[in-house]
């Protein structure tokens, strides 16, 4: 039964009870029927009055109990219960009202227990994580982070350029929080990894992605990876292949020399000439070897850009081509330039002719005898976002394709298909053109087959655009 509906009931039994009791309360005998009427509805009237305030101040103590545990319950006090005896006007209000509590409070013990793991599973992580608010200030950091960076006192609240001062960190953090939402399910790139050298014996590789995994509105998690050990395990072998590499100069060139010399003597026996052949050849591949290792080292021994300038892409080629031109002769393969002789580059003249020798003497190794090696450039407008500002060329020739699993590999120092592995093969060709194209901001990739030729290499190098 409602409330309100047994509080009709009472008034109404309260009243007509009055109202059978008034004459004998009342000598009514010798009223007139006006007044009679006007008694009995004044009567009612009172007991009507006095029976609800009578009600109201029951139902007021009652709704005041409720109204506490309500408040307590906005207090996060979720352990309280509402005790109400069946006799309470708002009985049926607690077992619902104790369930919700109860409810509540299991919530926030599940929320609290998983936090609690995530805070342990965080501060046990060898990786350094900050996690940021939508604005870019740093809400919560774990143990790690703060060994790394200990000249920080305390992160909460900063930016991350005010705890660890490269822009370039900040930039990324600008980035990833101004990036558009992707919807459910889009493709597209929502996060970004960059390396930082705070200096050379700390170094860490930093990966950026929004906390709410597309969207950043639930701000984004940054997380540092101390690579130092691997760099400084890196420079060290970069230095070790370049220190052995340049002991191994002399004495190669000591035995390719004396070789020679005994290949050139008249009187050596003949069969002698053709083990010192052999001698004299494998000198000379461990030279080139040697050689190519140091130009690697080179390469790999700084970040900083090699010094470029305006380069004809012609010119480079025709340079290159005069650098291999007995090897293609050997084998009668013709070079067809087909592009425009006016592209300019901002490019490194020796180090780009470099890459174009390279890449015309493996065409000009696998390509049929006879046959035709294509080199095409265009350019690529400011519009596409992976390359704009670039020119693109492609090395093509027929050969024998590179087999897809290769294709990402054969650009890793000393490997080679197997199945074109030669004795003249270093497998330091294509390594040294990959680092050479990306210092000068390129990049390089290779397609095999394509429709009209079994490989071709492609390769950006930015269009000289003026001073
Ligand atoms: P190298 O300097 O000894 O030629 P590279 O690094 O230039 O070594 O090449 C690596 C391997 O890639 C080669 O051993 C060869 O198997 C393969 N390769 C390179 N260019 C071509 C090509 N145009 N056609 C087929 N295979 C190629």
């Amino acid at each position: 039964m409602s409330l309100r509906f047994s509080f009709f009931i009472i008034i109404f039994a309260v009243l007509f009870l009055g109202l059978l009791a008034l004459p004998h309360v009342v000598n009514m005998s010798n009223l007139s029927p006006l007044q009679h009427a006007v008694t009995y509805t004044l009567f009612a009237v009172i007991v009507a009055a006095v029976t609800s305030a009578l009600l109201h101040i029951y139902i007021r103590r009652d709704f005041h109990q409720v109204l506490d545990f309500v408040n307590k319950l906005t207090l996060g006090q979720f352990h309280r219960r509402l005790h109400i005896t069946a006799s309470h006007s708002t009985a049926s209000l607690a077992t619902p009202m104790n369930d919700m509590a109860t409810y509540f409070e299991n919530c926030v013990q599940d929320l609290s227990a998983s936090n609690e793991q995530l805070l342990t599973i965080l501060n046990t992580m060898n990786e350094g994580v900050l996690v940021l608010t939508p604005s870019g200030s740093i809400q919560h950091y774990n143990r790690a982070l703060r060994h790394m960076f200990p000249q920080v006192e305390n992160f909460k609240g900063l930016q991350v350029v005010e705890a660890i001062p490269v822009p370039g960190l900040q930039q990324a953090v600008d980035d990833i929080l101004s990036a558009p939402v992707l919807s459910n399910g889009a493709e597209g790139k929502n996060y970004t990894s960059l390396q930082l050298e705070l200096d050379p014996e700390r170094v860490f590789s930093v990966h950026l992605t929004p906390a709410g995994g597309n969207d950043v509105s639930l701000g984004a998690v940054v997380v540092f990876h101390d690579i130092s050990p691997i760099v400084r395990l890196e420079r060290v072998r970069r230095d070790f292949v370049a220190n052995v590499s340049h002991e191994l100069r002399t004495p190669l060139t000591a035995i390719q020399g004396y070789a020679e010399t005994l290949v050139n003597t008249e009187d050596f026996p003949e069969d002698y000439k053709r083990f010192v052949e052999i001698i004299r050849k494998n000198g000379a591949y461990l030279a080139r070897m040697v050689e190519e290792l140091l130009a690697l080292a080179r390469l790999e021994n700084t970040h900083m850009p090699l010094a470029t300038s305006e380069v004809s892409a012609i010119e480079s080629v025709q340079a290159a081509l005069l650098l291999c031109r007995l090897q293609l002769e050997l084998r009668n393969i013709q070079v067809k330039i087909e592009f425009d002789e006016s592209i300019l580059l901002k490019a490194n003249v020796q180090h780009l002719t470099q890459v174009f020798r390279n890449l015309l003497e493996n065409a000009g190794r696998y390509a049929p005898e006879g046959d035709a090696i294509v080199v095409r450039a265009q350019s690529l407008p400011d519009t596409d976002a992976e390359h704009g500002g670039m020119t693109l060329f492609s090395i093509c020739d027929k050969g024998p394709g590179i087999p897809q699993v290769d294709n990402m590999r054969i650009f890793e120092r000393f490997y080679r298909v197997e199945k074109h592995r030669s004795h003249a093969s270093t497998g330091l060709g294509l390594a040294i053109c990959k680092h050479t194209v990306e210092r000068l901001g390129g990049h390089i990739w290779v397609e095999s087959p394509t429709p009209e030729f079994s490989t071709v290499f492609y390769f950006t190098i930015p269009t000289f655009i003026g001073d």
